[in-house]
């Protein structure tokens, strides 16, 4: 099998039978021609059931995450969701305390109208996960490296404490695409990536990606939600993440590259009190990153000496980071993660997120001098 850097490379470029076309074909279509006793001789019926340039950028998916099958949704909360929802009512959720903020708040406020109950636990601290655990538990929800605080916990260690439980393990890989890691391959049963941010690659597409280490029944239950729920991403967005893959892993390298200077830059400054990046061996899981990891990634935080105000203040002189929500596109964004998450953030009032972006190291760099002064 070719290494995964072709994979990305030569997504969707296997010439076009129709017209030797080597960039995929958009199909925009609702529906497909069937027999008149509703046999598909082309395999497809509606567009909302399964569509051509979907499936095309799903197998490439399932390709770069080494999955059994992988399913394409309009957004990552609709992807989060929908592996949720897919759950017997009754189910136990263990959820790591660092999580994306959204999936923290759709614990408390719809959990129990689905049935679910969940626990929030500390996925670094091992123990904890496996005291947490409940005859009812029936998933474990990881996010590594986490959002905001780059948390990074054991992917192999959680699985084998999942399957122990008879519990599945989800990793949300947002932060970490295949290029930088593969869950799966760990032990994972699930893979969850916000395809907006670096599978798409330039803040221009939204989309949410589960990938299945078993094309059992749990992937069944998502395609069917995701049929009757109608979370059918369109083909364009398809088509738009398609087109993002093929740069994947140069991208992720600059961004890494890019990263890692400015860790290194903000860790030894004096108005700095912590550098949150798993690619510093001051990282307090920085083994564990270097193990199930090939790269550290594009994001990284860091606290302000002086807190919120600081922070603040040095987020309004940034001139080159633009203030801005989300991630993974090729401009580097800066946000106080505090004043986004609102009145249930547990983000230290002194961090402030960095997505870098691909732009010149040394001119990020000249940014974040000025800014901090
Ligand atoms: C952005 C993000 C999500 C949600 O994805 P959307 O595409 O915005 O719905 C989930 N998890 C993480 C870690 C994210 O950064």
């Amino acid at each position: 099998m070719s290494r995964i850097e072709t994979l990305a490379a030569r997504a969707g470029s296997s010439p076009d039978p129709s017209s030797g076309a080597l960039s995929p074909p958009l199909q925009l279509a609702t529906t497909f021609e069937h027999t008149p006793d509703a046999q598909l001789p082309h395999g497809f019926l509606y567009q909302r059931y399964d569509n051509p340039t979907q499936q095309e950028t799903e197998q490439v998916l399932a390709a770069l995450d080494g999955a059994a099958r992988s399913l394409l949704f309009p957004t990552g909360m609709a992807a989060g969701a929908v592996a949720l929802q897919a759950l017997p009512a009754g189910s136990h959720v263990l959820l790591c305390d660092d999580s994306y903020f959204s999936f923290r708040v759709l614990a408390r406020d719809w959990f129990p109208r689905w049935g679910l109950e969940c626990s929030i636990v500390d996925f670094t601290d091992l123990d904890a996960v496996r005291a947490a655990l409940r005859p009812q538990t029936a998933l474990l929800w990881a996010e590594t490296p986490s959002n905001p605080l780059l948390k990074v916990s054991d992917i192999a260690a959680l699985a084998q404490i999942a399957h122990a439980g008879g519990a599945r393990l989800l990793v949300d890989g947002t932060f970490a695409p295949p290029v930088l890691q593969r869950p799966l391959e760990l032990g994972a049963d699930i893979v969850m990536h916000s395809a907006t941010k670096y599978l798409g690659g330039h803040g221009d597409v939204m989309g949410g990606v589960l990938a299945f280490r078993e094309d059992g029944g749990h992937a069944a239950a998502c395609h069917g939600l995701r049929v009757l729920g109608g979370a059918t991403a369109s083909p364009f967005a398809a088509w738009m993440i398609l087109r993002g893959v093929r740069t994947l892993a140069a991208r992720m390298d600059w961004h890494c590259r890019n990263a890692l200077a400015l860790a290194r830059f903000l860790a030894g400054h004096p108005r700095v009190a912590r550098v949150h990046y798993p690619g510093l061996d001051t990282h307090p899981q920085h083994a564990v990153a270097a193990r199930q990891m090939r790269g550290f990634g594009g994001m990284l935080s860091f606290e302000a000496e002086g807190g919120r105000e600081a922070a603040l203040a040095v987020a309004g002189r940034m001139r080159l980071f633009t203030n801005a929500t989300s991630l993974g596109s090729t401009e580097s964004l800066v946000e106080h993660r505090a004043s986004i998450e609102g009145p249930l953030s547990t983000t230290p009032g002194g961090l402030l997120r960095l997505s870098v972006g691909l732009e010149h190291a040394d001119d990020l760099l000249a940014d974040l001098e000025q800014a901090l002064g």
